[in-house]
């Protein structure tokens, strides 16, 4: 016959094994719950944990109404910091119990706090009610003591298993949202994390990227460093340098994107090592350095134009005023005339440019100043063409603005500045000459002014870019002609700081149109 010993330590066996097999923290605390209950043949029963701040706080309940849980916390006071079974008492315990049966009206007689504890650290604290009944045999006591431990474990376990979700999901988080493109790899450089920096960066989808090897995803069309990963790994990267494998491995230059085009990035490759000093991942960590790049190639750009645009108008001067000063040689009134006005022309070219570079300081430094008035742009595009067509017999300048056109709010200096960059680019780069247009349109909210010519043009791909600092159009009719790549940049800031828009529509051979539209300050009419 099977004794009720052998049943309830069946009925335990069975209970821990459903117990430990459980990870879910709610799933293993009402299982728990409900055993503990069905053991002691009680009606209800609590559990408080240990909070991570200190104290206990109750975290799951079994038969008792939600809405009453307030008067049980006065059971959660005076629990021993640390106790084995055999010591686990919790002071004064039926007289609360007895409170608390008064203040709920609940048929509460008797209470059992069981301690869950590992090793001698107490977790928790199981409380079963009992309507009535006998007293607990030793036996009884015995058996509870043990499940009471083997609840304990499942709790731990199902506590640790729950931070460390919770742990792994926040390294998720931070992975997925980095600024930084991160990638995780196993020892065969197979990706198994790939963030959504790190997608915009290459063009591959995490998706498409999980499961490929690092060298599908990561080509590179140019390397700067010296080795990139494959043939770092063939050096014997990271385990020959250093014993413990802790030199991260940095590779720059320009990444092949998917679908077209190159990407400038620094890829810091670190091995993450087990305690036997085993390669477990290698995390790559992507930075975009195309920033850095173009900074730098500006700034080698400045150097070039700049310092060339700066010689050749001084060696002009330099040269002409020898010859004039030349003591052995005697030069007519016309010839003395022509060396002078070249002289005059190349300090006025000198001046222009280093006017260019002070505004270009100033608005890198914060704004241009403008003083703002009542401008008639007509008058003043009058004024800009007939200061410029003295100076080409080749082209031709026209001007057609309608009537009564209206005033705008400007920098008068300023917006003739615009106006004199775009007619001197008409002219320079129509080197076959031809005709420049000065037209002026009124739309509701704005005027237009537009400057064309007949000229070389301007590539597509270039269009966006000329209105960039130190940029010109690198091609031959370009080189010839001198300039710093200020002017439309200069151009652009004022337009913008007058609240205003400048653009370009132009077709390579057939010529270019650059028009400037300004806020009309009698607004809509
Ligand atoms: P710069 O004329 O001193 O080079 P800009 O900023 O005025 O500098 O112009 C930038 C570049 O844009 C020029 O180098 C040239 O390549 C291109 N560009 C400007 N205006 C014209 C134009 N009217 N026709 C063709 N190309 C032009």
């Amino acid at each position: 016959m099977t004794s009720y010993w052998v049943r309830q330590r069946e009925y335990l066996l069975e209970i821990s094994r459903a117990l430990t097999a459980q990870l879910n923290l709610d799933a293993v605390l009402k299982k728990v719950l409900r055993a503990a209950t069905e053991m002691l043949t009680g009606q209800s029963a609590l559990i408080a944990l240990r909070q991570p701040g200190g104290g206990f706080a109750i975290r799951a309940v079994y038969g008792l109404p939600v809405r009453l849980l307030g008067y049980f916390s006065e059971l959660l006071a005076d629990i021993p910091e640390r106790a084995g079974h055999a010591d686990f008492y919790i002071p004064g315990l039926a007289n609360k119990l007895h409170q608390v049966a008064i203040e709920t009206g609940l048929p509460l007689r008797q209470v059992v706090a069981l301690p869950m504890s590992i090793g001698r650290e107490l977790i928790g604290v199981l409380y079963v009610f009992r309507a009535h009944g006998g007293s607990f045999t030793p036996d009884d006591r015995r058996i509870l003591a043990s499940f009471a431990d083997q609840a304990a474990i499942a709790v731990h376990n199902a506590q640790l298993y729950r931070r460390l979700a919770q742990e792994k999901h926040r390294l998720d988080a931070i992975l997925e949202h980095s600024a930084d493109g991160v990638m995780i790899m196993d020892p065969g450089q197979q990706i198994t994390v790939f963030n959504r920096a790190l997608s915009e960066l290459t063009g591959w989808s995490a998706a498409e990227a999980i499961g490929r090897h690092h060298d599908e995803i990561i080509r590179w069309e140019r390397l700067e460093t010296g080795l990139d990963l494959a043939q770092a790994v063939a050096g014997g990267w990271p385990l020959a340098q250093d014993r413990q494998g802790k030199t991260p491995l940095y590779v720059e230059g320009d990444l092949r994107r998917r679908g077209g085009g190159t990407v400038s990035v620094g890829i810091t490759y670190a091995p993450l090592l087990d305690r036997e000093g085993r390669l477990v991942n290698i995390i790559a960590n992507v930075r975009d350095i195309t920033r850095f790049r173009e900074a730098d190639r500006l700034k080698s750009t400045f150097v070039s134009i700049v310092s060339h645009e700066l010689k050749t108008p001084v060696a002009t001067i330099l040269g002409y005023a020898e010859t004039l000063a030349r003591s052995d040689a005697q030069w007519g009134p016309e010839t003395a005339q022509e060396l002078a006005e070249t002289i005059k022309d190349e300090a006025k070219r000198l001046d222009r440019l280093i006017t260019d570079l002070l505004d270009v300081s100033r608005l890198q430094a914060g704004a241009l100043p403008l003083a703002m008035e009542e401008v008639a742009l007509d008058m003043l595009a009058r004024r800009v063409a007939q200061r410029f067509q003295p100076r080409t017999d080749r082209h031709e300048i026209s001007i057609r603005f309608p009537k009564n056109f209206p005033l705008v709010k400007g920098d008068p200096m300023r917006l003739e500045q615009v106006l004199d960059n775009l007619v001197s680019n008409a002219i320079k780069y129509s080197p076959e000459g031809g005709k420049v247009r000065i037209r002026g349109r009124v739309r509701p909210e704005e005027v237009v002014v537009t400057v064309s010519d007949e000229g070389i043009g301007i590539p597509a791909v270039e269009q966006g870019r000329i209105f960039d600092a130190f940029y010109r159009v690198d091609d031959r009719s370009t080189r010839k002609t001198g300039g710093a790549g200020l002017g439309l940049y200069l151009a652009r800031a004022i337009v913008e700081a007058h609240n205003g828009r400048i653009w370009v529509e132009s077709e390579p051979g057939e010529g270019s149109s650059f028009s400037f539209a300004l806020p009309r300050i009698d607004g809509t009419r």
